[in-house]
């Protein structure tokens, strides 16, 4: 669970929400009927998933699962007012990765100006809000115990639902957040820092997991690798940039693809590399990682259009922080042209870890489950509900 943003070349999000007059705003109003209840809301079908309506719920979203401090409101699950993202790279970069301990304090001190910042930004600085939806896990403790308690204080205050969010299942969301009509069954290749998994989306809060990492996630492997190399941290965005000058083809590294299931395998790739470049040591770096990034694609694509074909999916979504990188996104469009699949690629600052999909996933939530009971905690290790 890494990562940061602000190398990227379509992240038009600020990295320091700091205006020295933010405050969080007090009034208590939520746009609860007259009656202070919640309009009841009907969940379309999936094959019903259309425009937002007018006038929708607002939701205030909250990230602080790992090392970015988020906060968004998004209408409805689709129209996204403010989305607010203070990485924490510069502090962890010297660490070579993210340090709970410091994640934790960061979160403490931006928060609040981050919130302030995605209410001003929405228009909403009288803090009228429908609901407050925070990632209660997978995550690091000390981080994700910040965002908990400022969305349950918040929500008490505003007197407003509260909403606990399954970060997986919010990365998911990021595709509705940009394409609203979306068709189900889906795959979705969710590839993160910390997760690396095929997942058949029925509808809406109905997952089937058909594969997953038996060691290191696809993020992880970028990061480890681009270490080796040199590269720095975050991997991911490194090695995209430096495997644009290299060959794909150049070194022949192992796919690990086995020939049923779906599930993946990336530490034996990573000694690949390692090996490759101690025999090597002239080899250009470029090269190397082109074709590392080459070998983590082919794997990842391999499985998931098989697993379209296998279930019949209607469309393949990508999902996490891998979905940013570039090769990835021009093999899932090939692929989604060649089998007639529909590709949902949300935008590459929606891919990595922000707060407009967790209030998108904290809509669907909300309107499917109701409110969050406010003794709900953090849970670190919490898998994403599947069937
Ligand atoms: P988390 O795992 O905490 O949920 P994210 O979903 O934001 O975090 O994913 C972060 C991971 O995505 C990191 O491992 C990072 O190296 C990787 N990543 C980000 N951009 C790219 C990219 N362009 N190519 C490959 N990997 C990337
Ligand atoms: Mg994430």
């Amino acid at each position: 669970m890494t990562n940061p943003e602000s190398s990227r070349p379509d992240d038009h999000l600020p990295d320091h929400p700091l205006p020295a007059d933010a405050v969080v705003p007090d009034s208590p109003a939520g746009l609860f009927g007259a009656d202070g209840e919640l309009a009841p809301v009907d969940v379309p079908e999936p094959s019903a998933i259309g425009p937002a309506p007018t006038g929708g719920q607002r939701i205030l979203g909250i990230e602080t699962s790992c090392d970015e401090t988020a906060a968004a409101v998004v209408i409805d699950a689709h129209h996204v007012l403010s989305s607010v993202v203070s990485s924490q790279v510069d502090l962890h970069a010297r660490f070579g990765g993210v340090v709970p301990e410091i994640a934790s304090r960061a979160h403490v001190e931006l928060l609040t100006p981050v919130i302030a910042q995605a209410l001003i930004e929405a228009g909403l600085d009288d803090g009228h809000v429908d609901a407050v939806a925070a990632t209660y896990g997978p995550g690091l403790i000390g981080a994700l115990l910040v965002g908990v308690s400022a969305a349950k204080a918040l929500a008490l205050v505003w007197d407003v639902p509260f909403v606990a969010v399954n970060h997986l299942e919010a990365h998911l969301y990021a595709a509705f957040l940009e394409e609203p009509e979306i068709e189900l069954p889906l795959i979705v290749l969710l590839v993160s820092g910390g997760h690396t998994m095929i997942v058949l989306m029925e509808g809406h809060g109905r997952y089937r997991l058909l594969g997953s990492t038996i060691d290191d996630a696809a993020g992880e492997a970028f990061d480890k690798v681009a270490r080796y190399l040199g590269l720095g941290y975050p991997g991911g965005p490194a090695i995209d940039q430096v495997a644009m000058d290299g060959d794909p083809t150049a070194i022949a590294f192992p796919r690990a693809i086995m020939a049923d299931g779906f599930d993946f395998s990336f530490s034996g790739l990573k000694t690949s590399v390692v090996n490759h470049v101690r025999k090597n040591p002239e080899v250009a770096t470029a090269d190397v990682a082109a074709s590392f990034q080459e070998a983590v694609v082919d794997a990842l694509i391999t499985k998931a259009r098989r697993a379209a074909q296998q279930y019949g999916a209607k469309g393949l979504c990508l999902a996490g922080g891998v979905a940013a990188n570039s090769q990835l996104r021009e093999r899932a469009l090939d692929v989604c042209m060649a089998d007639g699949l529909h590709p949902f690629l949300p935008s590459r600052s929606m891919c990595t870890d922000n707060a407009a999909m967790v209030a998108a996933a904290g809509w669907w939530r909300l309107n499917r489950d109701g409110p969050s009971p406010l003794d709900t905690g953090a849970v670190p290790g919490l898998k994403l509900p599947v069937l």
